[in-house]
């Protein structure tokens, strides 16, 4: 590991997020908002940059600035999605990404939430 680029990346905020109750939708840290509805439907609100399923390591949302970011950056993911990846995409300590696991459910989300988005 190179200990001087560690310092220049930018830090990504991550979290492992354990969710007792698989029917709860998953709230934005910025503005409170649930990113699901009853039905499970996910409901963005401006602070979501992705979804990223980290079993099936595929998005399932993408927010259009996010979009922009992964051309740009021309970064392929081939594996789970981590705070390196997302500071190589420009990201820093104004991103928080939650790893979520719900109960009953072997699959692994990570919700990256921007809170620089206006
Ligand atoms: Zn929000």
């Amino acid at each position: 590991m190179n200990l001087s680029n560690a310092f220049l990346t930018p830090r990504v905020s991550y979290a492992s997020v354990y969710q007792a109750a698989s029917v709860a939708a998953l709230c934005c840290p910025a503005c409170g908002t649930p990113q699901e509805d009853e039905l499970q439907v996910l409901q963005p609100c401006k602070h979501l940059a992705c979804v990223y399923d980290q079993e099936a390591q595929q998005f399932t949302f993408k927010s259009d600035n996010f979009k922009q970011r992964l051309a740009l950056s021309q970064t392929s993911i081939t594996d789970e999605l981590d705070s390196h990846v997302l500071a190589q995409l420009g990201y820093g300590d104004g991103l928080l990404a939650l790893d979520l696991t719900r109960a009953g459910c072997w699959s692994r989300e990570l919700f990256a939430f921007d809170f620089n988005a206006d």
